[in-house]
């Protein structure tokens, strides 16, 4: 297969848009199901794990590959919930194009605000589907507008709508200037109603002229009034699609079939191929600095980045991975150069609709999945252990919260700690650790429903019964002002004893995470201990002396100091760099941080009084507002966590369920001083609750 033959195309939506009806359509008119799953009866095929059926929504990004005009298309699954934003991310690196699915009554909601910047941000070219356009308010225009207004996507309607709400029943097609309906899976291309046409010809004249603005060739038909054919606008199109100057909208009613295959002839027409995607620039492991750009090529040595682990109890671990360059064989040595680790290929599959597919090799632009790896985690490179490179990792946010999770009976203890390190090595926004203090098991991640899912997972896929605790926000501990320490540590204990000095200074480091200087000249503190220093240091910061929280945001140069030629070891220097540090951070104004979220809600006017008094009430903010729909605006403003546990129960109360929000982690900022105590007096409680 052709590499120019290959579309690796992502479907984002808000939820309930429609992402699932329109990636299950594209699967059947594919020809790779033979029954259409549908959403309510939680069988769709790429709704992989049981919570996910449950609860609706898409987690996880698979890939299924599907075929069309004999191209291949790799549908990667991308989340539409922001408490997965890692997902969406994740799923943004692989893709080189995407479908933005959005409601014909609900237009552009915050949610799919969040994954279209996301989007802008990874330069993806971009599809608009206005879809549910059977639905009673349809409004195609009217998204068409929001597309301009809110997300600045320059959007172009590609087609017409006919008809609309319970009369939607077919669509113009501007491109060739044809009626298509649909009948049967099937459609039906006619000429163009004489009652729309004088509509449709002023519509095509606007895509020409918003294409020909980017488009010489179009340009200068379009000044002389010479006919534009359809394949002109193709090829302009195609152009401006790739470098995200424009965005088609099309339309559908994908629950009625009505659409699909014209849009499945767009992915092929105007999204990029790998080689329009062009190459992957990652870093050579011995000149860090140096970065190494991999085509697209069969001949080139082999890039791979594995993006997404799936444990799947009939065939184990499964790592979806693109392949950038090179080529990829079952058995192959492969270098895992994030771990630093050879792997061995074993069986790579297709994953198709209802089956899998193994094949002897894959090449660039796939996307695959590996079975028989075993210490690759996601984000990790793999490549040709000759020509090592480093591809960027996924990037991960922050955990903004956490809670504990036990189990009754403590020969499960093992199992759950096994179970949490496959997990976490699938999902790199979840991090464990053991309390060393009450020896509980503590999990943090990204939302509240983030953690739920996990102990979901627990339960149910590793049969690991888990309680889990209430859910704490995750503080951060900083210093306000900087600080110096002259720290000796001496102990003579009979025979050897123990001897170091450090002279420290620290000071706060608002950008950056932390730094450590060495400025000791001249062998005051011999070189072989400096190591030591530095990681007493580091140690001291992964729990602070307010309530343990990690400390961040800290710069720390080692200014001075002494030895003693007999007593002087790198642990006593260690347990020093400890004291001072400890003793540094205590004169240096310590400081609680806690998580800040960007907060988007969408409500009718006569909730918002309501909506911003609470708000306000919440310790947030307000920034702006703007009217996105009739009878209904946007704010956008920002909140503390802590104080928006159970938020979306309040939120519907306050609006009789009609405001929806989305909510991602902006900052961490300074606790109000006048928190403080009463902060530290719960988490106290709650620790000592969870001891006792
Ligand atoms: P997702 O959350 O974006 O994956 O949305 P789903 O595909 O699960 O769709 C949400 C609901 O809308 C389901 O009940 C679908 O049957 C329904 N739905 C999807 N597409 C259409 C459509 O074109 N018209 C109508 N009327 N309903 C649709």
């Amino acid at each position: 297969m052709s590499i120019r033959k290959i579309r690796n195309i992502g479907i984002a939506a808000h939820i309930d848009a429609g992402k699932t009806t329109v990636t299950e359509r594209f699967l059947y008119f594919t020809g790779k199901t033979h029954k259409i799953g549908e959403v309510h009866d939680g069988k769709a095929t790429t709704d992989f794990m049981i919570q996910e059926q449950e609860r609706g929504i898409t987690i996880a990004s698979a890939a299924i590959s599907c075929f069309w005009r004999d191209h291949t298309i790799n549908i990667i699954d991308t989340p539409g919930h922001v408490d997965f934003t890692v997902e969406v991310e994740r799923s943004l690196r692989v893709l080189d194009g995407m479908i933005a699915v959005f409601c014909s009554t609900g237009g552009v909601e915050p949610q799919s605000e969040t994954v279209w910047n996301q989007a802008d941000r990874n330069k993806v070219p971009r599809l608009a589907l206005v879809n549910k356009m059977d639905r009673e308010g349809a409004d195609f225009e009217g998204c068409v507008s929001q597309l301009e207004e809110d997300l600045d996507a320059n959007p172009v309607p590609f087609q017409v709508p006919i008809g609309s709400g319970g009369t939607f029943r077919g669509i113009v097609d501007l491109v060739p200037m044809k009626a298509v309906a649909f009948q049967d899976f099937q459609r039906i291309e006619t000429e163009v109603p004489a009652d729309l046409l004088a509509d449709a010809q002023m519509r095509r004249g606007k895509l020409v002229a918003s294409l020909a603005e980017f488009d010489e060739g179009l340009m200068e038909k379009f000044v002389n009034d010479q006919e534009v054919d359809a394949e002109d606008i193709r090829r302009a199109a195609r152009y401006c699609v790739q470098r995200s100057l424009v965005t088609p909208v099309f339309c559908a009613s994908a629950y009625r079939n009505m659409g699909i295959q014209l849009l499945l002839d767009a992915v092929v027409d105007y999204l990029p191929s790998p080689i329009d995607a062009g190459g992957v620039v990652g870093m050579d492991l011995v000149d860090l600095e140096k970065p190494l750009n991999r085509i697209p090529s069969a001949k080139v040595p082999l890039a791979a980045l594995a993006f997404k682990i799936i444990h799947d109890p009939y065939v184990g671990q499964q790592t979806f991975t693109r392949i950038y360059s090179g080529e990829m064989f079952s058995g192959q040595k492969v270098f895992n150069s994030r771990k630093g680790k050879m792997e061995r290929v074993g069986r790579i599959y297709l994953i198709h609709a209802k089956s899998r597919e193994e094949v002897e090799r894959a090449g660039p632009g796939s996307i695959v999945s590996l079975v028989g790896l075993k210490d690759t985690g996601t984000g990790d490179t793999l490549c040709d252990p000759g020509e090592p490179i480093l591809l960027e990792r996924i990037q991960v946010p922050e955990s903004v919260i956490q809670r504990s999770v036990t189990v009754e009976d403590s020969k499960e203890e093992d199992g759950m700690v096994r179970a949490l390190k496959k997990l976490v090595m699938e999902d790199p926004s979840l991090r464990f650790y053991v309390d060393p203090e009450t020896h509980e098991t503590i999990i943090s991640g990204m939302g509240e429903l983030h953690l739920e899912i996990v102990e979901d997972r627990l339960r149910r896929e590793f049969n690991v019964p888990v309680l889990s605790g209430e859910p704490l926000v995750s503080y951060r501990e900083t210093i306000t002002r900087e600080a110096e320490t002259n720290t000796r540590f001496k102990k003579q204990t009979g025979g050897k004893g123990q001897f170091a000095h450090v002279v420290l200074r620290i000071e706060p480091n608002p950008e950056g995470a932390f730094e450590f200087v060495d400025l000791i000249r001249g062998g005051n503190i011999p070189r072989e201990f400096i190591p030591a220093v530095q990681r007493g240091i580091e140690d001291t910061m992964k729990r602070g002396l307010l309530a343990k929280f990690p400390m961040v945001n800290i710069k720390a140069f080692l200014l001075d100091g002494s030895f003693h030629e007999v007593d002087s070891s790198e642990k006593s220097f260690y347990i020093c760099s400890c004291m001072a540090f400890q003793e540094a951070f205590r004169k240096a104004a310590p400081r609680l941080l806690e998580p800040v979220m960007k907060i988007e809600i969408a409500t009718p006017d006569a909730s918002i009084g309501d909506i911003t008094g609470d708000i306000l009430r919440r310790r947030g903010q307000v920034d702006a507002m703007r009217r996105f729909r009739k009878g209904a605006q946007k704010l956008s403003g920002r909140v503390p966590l802590a104080e928006m546990f159970g938020y979306a129960t309040t939120l519907r109360s306050l609006s009789s369920g009609r405001a929806n929000f989305s909510m991602e982690f902006l900052a961490f900022e300074p606790l109000p001083e006048s928190l403080v105590p009463d902060v530290l007096k719960k988490i106290e409680e709650q620790r000592k609750r969870r001891k006792g």
